[in-house]
Protein backbone atom coordinates (compact mmCIF):
# COMPACT_ATOMS: atom_id res chain seq x y z
CA UNK A 1 0.00 0.00 0.00
CA UNK A 2 0.48 3.65 0.27
CA UNK A 3 1.42 3.97 3.22
CA UNK A 4 3.70 1.02 3.67
CA UNK A 5 5.60 2.01 0.45
CA UNK A 6 6.18 5.98 2.89
CA UNK A 7 7.59 4.05 5.60
CA UNK A 8 10.12 1.57 3.63
CA UNK A 9 10.98 4.61 2.16
CA UNK A 10 11.54 6.32 5.59
CA UNK A 11 13.23 3.55 6.68
CA UNK A 12 16.11 3.14 3.70
CA UNK A 13 16.50 7.02 4.02
CA UNK A 14 17.38 6.35 7.64
CA UNK A 15 19.79 3.97 7.16
CA UNK A 16 21.14 5.95 4.32
CA UNK A 17 21.28 8.75 7.17
CA UNK A 18 22.65 6.52 9.83
CA UNK A 19 25.64 5.47 7.32
CA UNK A 20 26.64 8.90 5.75
CA UNK A 21 25.88 11.44 8.42
CA UNK A 22 25.35 15.02 8.19
CA UNK A 23 28.74 16.20 7.32
CA UNK A 24 30.43 16.83 4.36
CA UNK A 25 33.67 17.96 3.88
CA UNK A 26 34.73 19.27 0.38
CA UNK A 27 38.79 20.41 -0.59
CA UNK A 28 39.45 22.99 -3.20
CA UNK A 29 42.85 23.43 -4.44
CA UNK A 30 43.47 27.18 -5.94
CA UNK A 31 45.14 27.93 -8.90
CA UNK A 32 49.02 28.44 -8.84
CA UNK A 33 50.93 31.68 -8.17
CA UNK A 34 54.08 30.14 -9.22
CA UNK A 35 53.68 28.74 -13.40
CA UNK A 36 57.06 26.99 -13.00
CA UNK A 37 57.41 25.88 -9.22
CA UNK A 38 56.84 22.78 -8.76
CA UNK A 39 53.54 21.48 -6.96
CA UNK A 40 53.25 19.54 -3.88
CA UNK A 41 50.14 18.09 -4.99
CA UNK A 42 49.18 15.75 -7.36
CA UNK A 43 45.52 16.14 -8.24
CA UNK A 44 43.66 13.07 -9.76
CA UNK A 45 39.73 14.04 -9.11
CA UNK A 46 37.69 11.48 -10.47
CA UNK A 47 37.29 9.32 -7.58
CA UNK A 48 37.39 12.21 -4.88
CA UNK A 49 41.31 11.42 -3.92
CA UNK A 50 44.43 13.71 -3.77
CA UNK A 51 47.94 12.60 -3.42
CA UNK A 52 50.34 14.98 -2.09
CA UNK A 53 54.22 14.60 -2.64
CA UNK A 54 56.59 15.54 -0.77
CA UNK A 55 58.01 18.26 -2.69
CA UNK A 56 62.03 17.76 -0.56
CA UNK A 57 61.61 14.18 -1.00
CA UNK A 58 59.69 12.93 -3.55
CA UNK A 59 60.46 9.22 -3.23
CA UNK A 60 59.28 9.22 0.11
CA UNK A 61 55.65 7.79 0.43
CA UNK A 62 52.79 9.65 -0.66
CA UNK A 63 50.15 10.69 1.44
CA UNK A 64 46.66 9.79 -0.04
CA UNK A 65 43.27 11.81 1.47
CA UNK A 66 39.73 11.31 0.36
CA UNK A 67 36.64 13.70 0.29
CA UNK A 68 33.40 13.93 -0.68
CA UNK A 69 34.10 15.79 -3.09
CA UNK A 70 37.75 17.66 -4.73
CA UNK A 71 37.66 20.97 -6.60
CA UNK A 72 40.20 21.16 -8.80
CA UNK A 73 42.57 24.59 -9.38
CA UNK A 74 40.40 25.04 -12.79
CA UNK A 75 37.09 24.74 -11.07
CA UNK A 76 34.48 27.44 -11.10
CA UNK A 77 32.77 29.71 -8.36
CA UNK A 78 29.45 27.92 -10.22
CA UNK A 79 30.63 24.59 -10.16
CA UNK A 80 31.83 24.71 -6.10
CA UNK A 81 28.21 25.86 -5.32
CA UNK A 82 26.60 23.40 -7.18
CA UNK A 83 27.36 20.85 -5.30
CA UNK A 84 25.90 23.01 -2.16
CA UNK A 85 23.01 24.34 -3.64
CA UNK A 86 20.92 21.18 -2.19
CA UNK A 87 22.01 22.13 1.40
CA UNK A 88 20.62 25.95 0.94
CA UNK A 89 17.53 24.33 -0.14
CA UNK A 90 17.19 22.34 2.60
CA UNK A 91 17.71 25.85 4.82
CA UNK A 92 14.44 26.92 3.37
CA UNK A 93 12.94 23.50 4.61
CA UNK A 94 13.91 23.92 8.23
CA UNK A 95 17.13 22.61 8.86
CA UNK A 96 19.95 24.54 10.49
CA UNK A 97 23.29 24.92 8.12
CA UNK A 98 26.54 25.58 8.35
CA UNK A 99 29.14 26.24 5.94
CA UNK A 100 32.86 26.81 7.06
CA UNK A 101 36.08 27.86 5.17
CA UNK A 102 39.19 26.35 6.64
CA UNK A 103 42.35 26.98 5.02
CA UNK A 104 45.95 28.35 5.24
CA UNK A 105 45.58 32.36 4.79
CA UNK A 106 46.34 32.74 1.16
CA UNK A 107 44.68 29.56 -0.09
CA UNK A 108 41.16 30.27 -0.96
CA UNK A 109 38.52 31.52 1.71
CA UNK A 110 37.32 34.22 0.70
CA UNK A 111 37.85 34.23 -2.34
CA UNK A 112 35.44 30.57 -2.37
CA UNK A 113 33.14 32.04 0.43
CA UNK A 114 32.57 35.85 -1.04
CA UNK A 115 34.54 35.43 -4.40
CA UNK A 116 35.50 39.24 -6.28
CA UNK A 117 32.03 40.77 -6.19
CA UNK A 118 33.10 44.10 -6.51
CA UNK A 119 34.16 46.38 -9.65
CA UNK A 120 33.97 45.04 -13.17
CA UNK A 121 35.12 40.92 -12.65
CA UNK A 122 32.27 40.30 -10.46
CA UNK A 123 32.92 36.22 -9.68
CA UNK A 124 30.12 35.76 -6.58
CA UNK A 125 31.20 33.22 -4.28
CA UNK A 126 29.26 31.14 -2.34
CA UNK A 127 27.78 33.64 0.27
CA UNK A 128 26.53 35.38 -3.06
CA UNK A 129 24.94 32.99 -4.64
CA UNK A 130 23.23 30.94 -1.69
CA UNK A 131 21.46 34.22 -0.23
CA UNK A 132 20.20 34.79 -4.01
CA UNK A 133 18.67 31.10 -3.80
CA UNK A 134 17.24 31.38 -0.75
CA UNK A 135 15.58 35.14 -1.48
CA UNK A 136 14.69 33.44 -5.18
CA UNK A 137 12.39 30.57 -3.15
CA UNK A 138 11.25 32.40 -0.50
CA UNK A 139 9.58 35.07 -2.76
CA UNK A 140 8.39 31.55 -5.10
CA UNK A 141 6.69 29.43 -1.97
CA UNK A 142 3.37 31.13 -1.75
CA UNK A 143 2.23 28.84 0.85
CA UNK A 144 4.84 30.21 2.82
CA UNK A 145 5.20 33.60 4.11
CA UNK A 146 9.18 34.19 4.78
CA UNK A 147 10.85 36.63 7.37
CA UNK A 148 14.56 36.86 6.56
CA UNK A 149 17.03 38.69 9.17
CA UNK A 150 21.02 38.79 8.89
CA UNK A 151 23.38 39.25 11.47
CA UNK A 152 27.18 39.32 11.48
CA UNK A 153 29.87 39.06 13.82
CA UNK A 154 33.73 38.40 13.99
CA UNK A 155 35.44 36.06 16.64
CA UNK A 156 38.58 37.69 17.79
CA UNK A 157 40.75 36.44 20.71
CA UNK A 158 37.91 34.69 22.16
CA UNK A 159 35.58 37.76 21.88
CA UNK A 160 32.49 37.88 19.85
CA UNK A 161 31.58 41.88 18.07
CA UNK A 162 29.17 42.88 16.13
CA UNK A 163 30.78 43.45 12.78
CA UNK A 164 27.19 45.56 11.40
CA UNK A 165 28.33 48.37 14.14
CA UNK A 166 30.85 51.15 13.09
CA UNK A 167 32.61 50.70 16.59
CA UNK A 168 32.40 47.19 17.40
CA UNK A 169 34.37 47.36 20.73
CA UNK A 170 31.87 45.87 22.98
CA UNK A 171 31.98 42.24 23.42
CA UNK A 172 29.01 40.30 23.00
CA UNK A 173 27.54 37.73 24.71
CA UNK A 174 26.71 34.16 23.57
CA UNK A 175 22.94 32.91 24.96
CA UNK A 176 21.37 29.92 24.67
CA UNK A 177 19.63 30.08 21.46
CA UNK A 178 16.35 27.59 22.57
CA UNK A 179 15.72 30.55 24.96
CA UNK A 180 16.14 33.42 22.61
CA UNK A 181 14.21 32.92 19.61
CA UNK A 182 17.16 30.71 17.95
CA UNK A 183 19.44 33.77 18.08
CA UNK A 184 22.69 32.99 19.91
CA UNK A 185 24.00 36.36 20.30
CA UNK A 186 20.41 38.59 20.85
CA UNK A 187 22.71 41.17 21.19
CA UNK A 188 24.32 41.70 17.30
CA UNK A 189 22.59 43.93 14.91
CA UNK A 190 19.81 42.17 13.50
CA UNK A 191 18.83 43.55 10.14
CA UNK A 192 15.73 42.49 8.30
CA UNK A 193 16.63 41.78 4.89
CA UNK A 194 14.35 41.82 1.32
CA UNK A 195 17.23 41.22 -0.62
CA UNK A 196 20.39 39.95 -2.23
CA UNK A 197 21.92 43.24 -2.42
CA UNK A 198 20.64 44.07 1.38
CA UNK A 199 22.88 41.20 2.65
CA UNK A 200 25.82 42.62 -0.02
CA UNK A 201 25.89 45.80 1.55
CA UNK A 202 25.48 44.41 4.70
CA UNK A 203 28.45 41.80 4.13
CA UNK A 204 30.68 44.67 2.62
CA UNK A 205 30.23 47.21 5.99
CA UNK A 206 31.30 43.83 7.92
CA UNK A 207 34.40 43.20 5.91
CA UNK A 208 35.27 46.72 6.75
CA UNK A 209 34.79 46.32 10.11
CA UNK A 210 37.10 43.38 10.82
CA UNK A 211 39.61 43.22 12.21
CA UNK A 212 43.24 42.95 9.90
CA UNK A 213 46.87 42.67 10.73
CA UNK A 214 49.83 41.95 9.37
CA UNK A 215 51.90 38.97 9.68
CA UNK A 216 54.89 37.59 7.69
CA UNK A 217 52.95 35.59 5.43
CA UNK A 218 50.47 38.17 4.40
CA UNK A 219 50.12 41.75 5.15
CA UNK A 220 46.61 41.99 5.46
CA UNK A 221 45.80 38.28 6.64
CA UNK A 222 42.71 37.55 8.56
CA UNK A 223 43.09 37.13 12.39
CA UNK A 224 39.64 36.50 13.29
CA UNK A 225 36.91 34.17 12.19
CA UNK A 226 33.50 36.19 10.31
CA UNK A 227 30.12 34.46 10.85
CA UNK A 228 27.81 35.78 8.36
CA UNK A 229 24.32 33.90 10.04
CA UNK A 230 21.07 34.52 8.14
CA UNK A 231 17.57 33.61 10.38
CA UNK A 232 14.83 32.50 8.33
CA UNK A 233 11.31 32.19 9.75
CA UNK A 234 8.62 31.22 7.73
CA UNK A 235 4.82 31.20 8.50
CA UNK A 236 2.12 28.63 6.59
CA UNK A 237 -1.76 29.25 5.67
CA UNK A 238 -2.10 27.84 9.04
CA UNK A 239 -0.20 29.75 11.32
CA UNK A 240 2.49 27.42 11.76
CA UNK A 241 6.03 28.61 11.98
CA UNK A 242 9.62 27.00 10.88
CA UNK A 243 12.36 28.70 11.99
CA UNK A 244 16.16 27.70 10.77
CA UNK A 245 19.67 29.54 10.02
CA UNK A 246 22.23 29.39 7.98
CA UNK A 247 26.17 30.25 9.05
CA UNK A 248 28.42 31.19 6.46
CA UNK A 249 31.27 31.11 8.51
CA UNK A 250 35.24 32.46 6.76
CA UNK A 251 37.64 31.04 9.14
CA UNK A 252 40.94 33.05 10.17
CA UNK A 253 43.56 31.61 8.36
CA UNK A 254 44.98 28.01 9.89
CA UNK A 255 49.01 28.97 9.72
CA UNK A 256 51.23 27.35 12.41
CA UNK A 257 52.72 29.65 14.81
CA UNK A 258 56.12 29.15 14.10
CA UNK A 259 55.77 30.26 10.27
CA UNK A 260 54.87 33.40 10.83
CA UNK A 261 57.32 34.20 13.10
CA UNK A 262 54.98 36.07 15.64
CA UNK A 263 55.99 37.11 19.05
CA UNK A 264 53.50 39.33 21.42
CA UNK A 265 49.83 40.23 20.47
CA UNK A 266 50.27 38.78 16.89
CA UNK A 267 51.44 35.19 18.85
CA UNK A 268 48.12 35.61 21.18
CA UNK A 269 46.24 36.06 18.34
CA UNK A 270 47.54 33.15 16.39
CA UNK A 271 47.23 30.75 19.57
CA UNK A 272 43.73 31.89 20.03
CA UNK A 273 43.09 31.15 16.35
CA UNK A 274 44.75 27.77 16.48
CA UNK A 275 42.88 26.61 19.90
CA UNK A 276 39.33 27.95 18.25
CA UNK A 277 39.54 25.47 15.72
CA UNK A 278 41.27 22.79 17.06
CA UNK A 279 37.84 23.03 19.19
CA UNK A 280 35.70 22.93 16.11
CA UNK A 281 38.18 20.47 14.70
CA UNK A 282 37.12 18.22 18.08
CA UNK A 283 33.37 18.86 17.59
CA UNK A 284 33.06 18.03 14.18
CA UNK A 285 34.91 14.89 14.94
CA UNK A 286 32.71 14.13 17.58
CA UNK A 287 29.68 14.51 16.20
CA UNK A 288 31.33 12.16 12.85
CA UNK A 289 32.07 9.59 14.85
CA UNK A 290 28.72 10.25 17.12
CA UNK A 291 30.34 10.95 20.55
CA UNK A 292 27.87 11.30 23.57
CA UNK A 293 29.48 14.15 24.27
CA UNK A 294 30.13 16.81 22.27
CA UNK A 295 32.48 19.82 23.27
CA UNK A 296 30.87 22.77 22.38
CA UNK A 297 31.62 24.93 25.42
CA UNK A 298 35.70 24.55 24.58
CA UNK A 299 35.22 27.65 22.59
CA UNK A 300 33.30 30.66 21.25
CA UNK A 301 33.07 29.49 17.66
CA UNK A 302 31.26 26.25 18.51
CA UNK A 303 29.47 27.80 21.44
CA UNK A 304 27.96 30.60 18.91
CA UNK A 305 27.31 27.57 16.19
CA UNK A 306 25.64 24.89 18.64
CA UNK A 307 22.46 25.38 17.05
CA UNK A 308 23.86 24.66 13.29
CA UNK A 309 25.86 21.66 14.38
CA UNK A 310 24.94 18.42 15.69
CA UNK A 311 21.40 17.41 16.19
CA UNK A 312 19.39 18.01 12.47
CA UNK A 313 21.83 20.27 11.04
CA UNK A 314 23.81 19.91 8.18
CA UNK A 315 27.45 21.16 8.17
CA UNK A 316 29.90 21.46 4.95
CA UNK A 317 33.42 21.99 5.38
CA UNK A 318 35.26 23.28 2.40
CA UNK A 319 39.16 23.01 3.40
CA UNK A 320 41.44 25.04 1.12
CA UNK A 321 44.81 24.15 -0.12
CA UNK A 322 47.67 26.69 -1.75
CA UNK A 323 49.42 24.11 -4.42
CA UNK A 324 53.14 25.71 -4.61
CA UNK A 325 55.99 23.47 -3.03
CA UNK A 326 56.46 25.65 -0.22
CA UNK A 327 53.26 25.12 1.49
CA UNK A 328 53.54 21.98 1.50
CA UNK A 329 53.37 21.44 5.37
CA UNK A 330 50.37 23.61 5.55
CA UNK A 331 48.70 21.82 3.06
CA UNK A 332 49.39 18.46 5.03
CA UNK A 333 48.13 19.60 7.94
CA UNK A 334 44.94 21.23 5.83
CA UNK A 335 44.11 17.92 4.76
CA UNK A 336 45.09 15.60 8.02
CA UNK A 337 42.41 17.95 9.74
CA UNK A 338 40.08 17.82 7.09
CA UNK A 339 40.40 14.51 6.62
CA UNK A 340 39.63 13.60 10.73
CA UNK A 341 36.49 15.63 10.52
CA UNK A 342 35.14 13.52 7.60
CA UNK A 343 33.40 10.83 7.85
CA UNK A 344 34.62 9.31 4.65
CA UNK A 345 37.00 6.67 5.58
CA UNK A 346 41.15 6.67 4.82
CA UNK A 347 41.37 4.31 1.47
CA UNK A 348 37.89 3.89 1.38
CA UNK A 349 36.10 3.37 -2.24
CA UNK A 350 33.02 5.81 -2.99
CA UNK A 351 31.56 8.22 -5.09
CA UNK A 352 32.05 11.86 -5.28
CA UNK A 353 28.65 12.42 -6.71
CA UNK A 354 27.15 11.31 -2.99
CA UNK A 355 26.99 14.48 -1.44
CA UNK A 356 24.29 16.11 -3.49
CA UNK A 357 22.30 13.00 -3.68
CA UNK A 358 22.43 12.15 -0.05
CA UNK A 359 21.36 15.71 0.11
CA UNK A 360 18.57 15.96 -2.39
CA UNK A 361 17.39 12.49 -0.24
CA UNK A 362 16.95 13.93 2.76
CA UNK A 363 14.98 16.99 1.15
CA UNK A 364 12.76 14.63 0.12
CA UNK A 365 12.32 12.81 2.92
CA UNK A 366 10.98 15.92 5.11
CA UNK A 367 7.78 16.14 2.59
CA UNK A 368 7.90 12.29 3.09
CA UNK A 369 7.77 13.15 6.74
CA UNK A 370 5.42 16.07 6.73
CA UNK A 371 2.94 13.74 4.95
CA UNK A 372 2.64 11.08 6.91
CA UNK A 373 2.17 12.93 9.96
CA UNK A 374 -0.85 14.40 7.68
CA UNK A 375 -1.93 10.87 7.52
CA UNK A 376 -1.78 10.09 11.17
P1 LIG B 1 42.28 33.53 2.04
O1 LIG B 1 40.95 34.18 2.25
O2 LIG B 1 42.26 32.06 2.32
O3 LIG B 1 43.39 34.21 2.77
P2 LIG B 1 42.01 34.55 -0.63
O4 LIG B 1 40.64 34.11 -0.96
O5 LIG B 1 42.18 35.98 -0.25
O6 LIG B 1 42.66 33.63 0.50
O7 LIG B 1 42.94 34.16 -1.86
C1 LIG B 1 44.28 34.60 -2.00
C2 LIG B 1 44.48 35.10 -3.42
O8 LIG B 1 44.30 34.05 -4.36
C3 LIG B 1 43.50 36.18 -3.82
O9 LIG B 1 44.17 37.11 -4.63
C4 LIG B 1 42.46 35.43 -4.62
O10 LIG B 1 41.84 36.27 -5.56
C5 LIG B 1 43.27 34.34 -5.28
N1 LIG B 1 42.48 33.11 -5.46
C6 LIG B 1 42.12 32.26 -4.49
N2 LIG B 1 41.41 31.23 -4.96
C7 LIG B 1 41.30 31.42 -6.29
C8 LIG B 1 40.68 30.70 -7.36
N3 LIG B 1 40.03 29.55 -7.16
N4 LIG B 1 40.79 31.21 -8.60
C9 LIG B 1 41.47 32.37 -8.83
N5 LIG B 1 42.05 33.09 -7.87
C10 LIG B 1 42.01 32.64 -6.61
MG1 LIG C 1 40.45 35.73 3.56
Amino acid sequence: SYHQAVRENKHLYNSLQELRGNIRVFCRIRPSFNMEGKSSIDYTGNDGSLIVIDPSNPQSTRKIFHFNKIFGPDATQDEVYKDTQTLIRSVMDGYNVCIFAYGQTGSGKTHTMCGPCSGLNKNFGVSYMALNDLFQISSARVDIKYEIQAQMVEIYNEQVRDLLKDMPAIKLEIKNCSVNGGLSVPDASTRSVQSVDDVLNLMKLGEKNRVFSSTALNNRSSRSHSVLTVHIIGEDITRCRIRSCLHLVDLAGSERVDKSEVTGDRLKEAQHINRSLSCLGDVIAALAQKNSHIPYRNSKLTQLLQNSLGGHAKVLMLAHVSPEADYYGETVSTLKFAQRVSTVQLGAAHSNRESSEVWEIKRTDLCQQKIIESLK
